[in-house]
């Protein structure tokens, strides 16, 4: 090693939600181990895991209509949403061990009990909602939740929403109390803090240029200091490309086959803000529609209340848009630059077969206000124009890649993990279901990367996450014990549901 260069363990990139997450793992599992974490910007969480970039739910798949599929001969797929409740499970635990062990003090400082609503209009989405309650509320995942196509039950659970509805087109919903809104900045912020008072040098205002293989097989990163303009290099191990839209390009540089053929699509998002407390308080729920034809999935309309600084406020969207950016802070080169010989087929492939979207995006991105505020109504039927503020949401970069199913180009809305065949590099893309299955994802990670440690290390896993590797939708004496446990840790409300199992 020459001099200037430094060497460690671990190397994360980007102090978003997953970096956090991953961080904190392996300081449980290995105490001993030197971790780096470079980031961009002066502080952590400030990109897509900010309050008020994402929506904040927890997402359970308790509302959420675009986890559940309508097979043609009209019963319902519930298969994703039972996959996504699990990999909320597996956070919940996490999140909990976290709180009883004194690594955080308070929950409430990043989660809060929310009922979690589906709604829809019109009498055919209204038998599919019905369709679709008679399947979630038989299975015990979803144990504890209601349906009403009742005007005046539908009132008290969603009253703000109900008032002055006049039109008579038939409307119901379905309604979960188990369900939660998460102060995703406020984690990361937590969980980095934590990490830098377990000596994990955390180097803000560093932005990681590029990554080489070097002849030993470990990785060298240059990293330019913001502050200083020096340019240093550090070596690790392991590196976790953490870098959220970031992260394409950084994985690319790294020159591994398995980032190869991979392009990003980037989708800008808009909220709309209400803070007046008269209307606030009229609202106690996240309440998810369906999403409008054409539509890609991540911009399903939900209306939410959402908990920032013990302050509630509303939240409507997102709407999304088209920008070349690949993150919020990022360039309008982003795209382009990300084009590159190998997968230039796919992005062209992705450009002809996404036409529609591309365009349905950009008439997203031109709307006006009160054309947001018209989408709005249909919500808020009493919303005004002044009470409500657009807010810039968070960049996503949808994966594109070749799949059997899609054929060439092929737009992904989960997220990817890509690792390198020794497991010495791992990147995570993609935005869906997000930071709300960061545990799970992590925990994938460990098992891809570090495969000779994971016996040694599973009874700690276990310690922190009960349900390791056992499905609580098949195990129901566990789930009723993960309910309860996880409810009092992070005080939720889920005994209800728990009892219900
Ligand atoms: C509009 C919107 C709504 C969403 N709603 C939800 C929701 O309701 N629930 C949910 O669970 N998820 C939601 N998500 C998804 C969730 O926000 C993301 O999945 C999650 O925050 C990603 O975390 P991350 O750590 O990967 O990325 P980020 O939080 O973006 O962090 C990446 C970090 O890497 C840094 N970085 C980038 N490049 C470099 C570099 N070269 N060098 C150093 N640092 C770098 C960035 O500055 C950033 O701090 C939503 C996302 C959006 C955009």
């Amino acid at each position: 090693m020459s001099q200037g260069q430094t060497s460690t363990d671990v190397i994360l990139i980007g102090a978003g939600i997953m970096s956090a997450t991953l961080g904190t793992l392996l300081k449980e599992l290995a105490p001993d181990w030197n971790i780096k974490v470079f980031e961009k910007l002066a502080t952590a969480g400030e990109e897509s895991s900010n309050e008020w970039n994402n929506a904040g739910t927890g997402h359970a798949a308790l509302c959420e209509l675009n986890y559940t599929v309508e097979r043609p001969d009209k019963t319902v797929d519930i298969s994703k949403a039972i996959k996504v409740n699990e990999q909320f499970q597996v956070s919940k635990q996490f999140w909990s061990y976290l709180v009883n062990s004194r690594l955080i003090r308070n929950p409430r400082d990043f989660i809060m009990p929310i009922p979690h609503l589906s709604y829809v209009h019109g009498e055919s989405n209204v038998q599919f909602l019905k369709r679709r309650y008679d399947t979630l509320s038989n299975h015990p995942l979803f144990a504890g939740m209601d349906f009403s196509d009742n005007r005046e039950e539908l009132a008290k659970w969603m009253p703000l929403m109900m008032k002055d509805r006049t039109s008579s087109e038939p409307v119901a919903a379905t309604k979960i109390d188990s369900g939660t809104d998460v102060n995703f900045g406020a984690l990361t912020r937590m969980l980095l803090k934590h990490l830098q008072e377990q000596k994990v040098e955390v180097h803000y205002k560093h932005s990681v240029k590029n990554i080489k293989r070097k002849s030993d097989k470990s990785w060298e990163l240059t990293v330019k200091n913001l502050t200083s303009g020096a340019v240093e290099r550090h070596r690790a191990k392991f590196v976790f490309i953490g870098a959220g839209g970031g992260s394409l390009h950084l994985l690319q540089k790294s020159g591994i086959p398995e980032g190869k053929h991979i392009g990003g699509f980037p989708v800008s998002g808009i909220f709309m803000v209400c803070k007046n407390p008269k209307v606030v308080e009229q609202h106690h729920a996240k309440v998810y529609g369906k999403a409008s034809v054409g539509a890609p999935p991540m911009s399903v309309p939900h209306l939410d209340t959402r908990y920032i600084d013990n302050q509630k406020s509303l939240l409507f969207g997102p709407f999304a848009g088209f920008s070349p950016k690949f993150l919020k802070t990022g360039s309008n080169a982003d795209l382009i630059a990300s084009v590159k010989l190998h997968n230039l087929l796919t992005m062209l492939a992705a450009g002809v077969k996404e036409l529609s979207l591309t365009k349905y995006l950009i008439q997203q991105l031109m709307l006006t206000k009160e054309q947001r505020m018209k989408e709005l109504r249909d919500f808020v039927p009493s919303a005004k124009s002044e009470d409500w503020d657009m807010v810039l949401a968070g960049q996503r970069v949808q994966v594109i890649k070749d799949t059997v199913q899609g054929g060439k180009g092929t737009l992904q809305f989960g997220t990817e993990v890509v690792t390198a065949a020794d497991g010495s590099i791992a990147a995570l893309l993609g935005a869906s279901p997000g930071a709300s299955t960061a545990v799970q994802v992590m925990l994938e990670i460990l098992e891809r990367c570090f495969p000779q440690h994971m016996k040694e290390w599973e009874p700690k896993i276990k310690e922190m996450i009960p349900s390791y590797g056992i499905s609580l939708a098949e195990n129901l004496d566990l789930l009723r014990e993960v309910n309860l446990s996880t409810a009092k840790s992070l005080g939720l409300s889920d005994e209800k549901q728990a009892l219900h199992v």
